[in-house]
């Protein structure tokens, strides 16, 4: 009885470890998100340019527009969240 309830209290403690930890994980990328919106594009590396598999060619990347830069996933979710949050206020 006594060896269950030990784990038990085991798993509670990593929970408790654990959840915190992502939260502030979470809220820092937010932060990040928040700061810096756009990272480089993974697509071009930053570049806005894409060459062509044949020839010597370049053309604009398709991903970033030839920007260079995407919104990063975070910044997307805050992006949505408010947009959502300035329908429902009206
Ligand atoms: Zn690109």
């Amino acid at each position: 009885m006594t060896t269950l309830a030990a784990t038990a209290t085991t798993s509670g403690t990593l929970a408790g470890l654990l959840c915190p930890l992502l939260m502030i994980t979470t809220l820092c990328y937010g932060i990040g998100c928040w700061f810096w919106p756009f990272a480089t594009c993974r697509k071009c590396s930053g570049s806005g340019r894409r060459r062509f598999p044949f020839g010597r060619a370049f053309g604009l990347c398709r991903r970033c527009a030839g920007d260079g830069r995407r919104l990063r996933i975070g910044r997307r979710i805050i992006n949505g969240l408010r947009e959502l949050h300035d329908k429902g206020a009206r």
